[in-house]
């Protein structure tokens, strides 16, 4: 099965010669999947009906992806994921619940801040981490995103709002260096000067730690900027609440981070979860802070979201400032994300659970 909205344009130009068809089909084609972000063959004004039908002929023989996989063969389109639910915040933030075509659903975030829109894209339906404090991985993982599927994401928000995209981060559903290959290619597709052409300075990608993918992350030069979510300063405290963290000590992702740092010049972010009584002790701010002068790392503090029936709280406002003055007397760049969207199950894939009826 092949999925064209998965191909990067040298991609497509190969597939679209290969069907006798000239080269500047693929580009006309490509734009309009990803620059005009349209959902439908039928929406590509200048692509002839003969492509159009001879695409769409060899969907119903099976080598080309279609919407939605029971579609009939008459009714073949590009992957186009499904908004089902979509629950907008007082502070305008707007959640999305999408449809697959299998039927999976994620979700994705758009965050309206003062620099532009940021959405928040998901890598996988589930996740097989197991981070105590994340309702996404409550059910394991169920299966890899394609690299169109998380495209669509920004796109179908795109559209959505009638507004540009400015600002990605892959830290919703997932954890995307576990889909490795899927994030390069959605990497490669999305900055792309034909495509969507998003700045790659504007783009954070997210990982619970998985050291030999960061290495390879850096050696592959995409120019994005790394988050590491380490939410506590020590080995023994991060394995109650990353399992991961069996896996990879603090002192291998110091390594990976520094490594990383080399390779691209680029500092890397600690995203640190504050959890009442539990990592925001001034003893946990000072490891922290030992940590972030090995790597030259900045610091984002997220209080953390409260997951029906994991029993974390998050550490009280006047807490996170106190945490982030002791982190900042010793040198440290610290930012405090903003909570967005609380009143709509803000939290990574709690909306998904209610609205699959796992979360009362
Ligand atoms: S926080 Fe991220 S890596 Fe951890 S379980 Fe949730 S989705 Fe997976």
């Amino acid at each position: 099965m092949q999925d064209i909205k998965s191909y990067t344009l040298t991609e497509l130009t190969e597939y679209i010669t290969s069907l006798g068809e000239p080269a500047f089909r693929a580009k006309q084609l490509y734009q309009w999947m990803h620059e005009k972000c349209v959902a439908s063959l039928d929406d590509m004004s200048n692509i002839p009906k003969a492509l159009k039908e001879k695409l769409r002929s060899d969907a119903a023989n099976g080598s080309v992806d279609i919407t939605p996989a029971d579609a009939t063969p008459q009714k073949v389109d590009i992957t186009t994921i499904t908004p089902v639910d979509i629950r907008e915040s007082r502070d305008g933030t707007r959640k999305y619940l999408f449809e697959l075509p299998d039927g999976e659903l994620i979700e994705s975030v758009l965050m309206r801040y003062k620099y532009g829109n940021t959405v928040c894209v998901s890598s996988q339906v589930g996740c097989r981490m197991g981070c105590r404090f994340c309702a996404s991985t409550m059910d394991g993982l169920t299966r890899n995103l394609t690299p169109a599927e998380m495209l669509d994401q920004i796109y179908r928000i795109t559209r959505d709002i009638n507004e540009r995209i400015s600002h990605v981060v892959v830290m919703g559903m997932g954890e995307p260096m576990d889909n490795y290959d899927t994030l390069i290619t959605f990497l490669r597709i999305l900055t792309s000067p034909e495509g969507y052409n998003l700045s790659r300075r504007n783009i954070t990608v997210s990982t619970c730690g998985l050291t030999e993918r960061i290495r390879e992350f850096a050696d592959e030069d995409t120019g994005v900027t790394l988050a590491i979510s380490l939410h506590a300063p020590d080995d023994e405290l991060r394995r109650t609440m990353m399992p991961i963290a069996n896996r990879y000590s603090i002192a291998e992702i110091t390594e990976a981070a520094k490594y990383f740092f080399d390779r691209t010049g680029r500092r890397i972010t600690y995203e640190y979860a504050l959890v009442r009584d539990t990592n925001d002790s001034e003893e946990c701010a000072h490891k922290l802070a030992d940590l972030c002068r090995q790597t030259g790392a900045h610091v984002n503090l997220i209080p953390v979201n409260p997951v029906t029936g994991r029993g974390y709280a998050p550490t009280a406002d006047d807490g996170v400032r106190a945490f982030k003055n002791k982190l900042e007397k010793q040198g440290i760049n610290v930012t405090i994300r903003r909570e967005l969207g609380q009143d709509i199950d803000g939290a990574c894939g709690q909306l998904r659970k209610r609205y699959t009826g796992d979360l009362r």
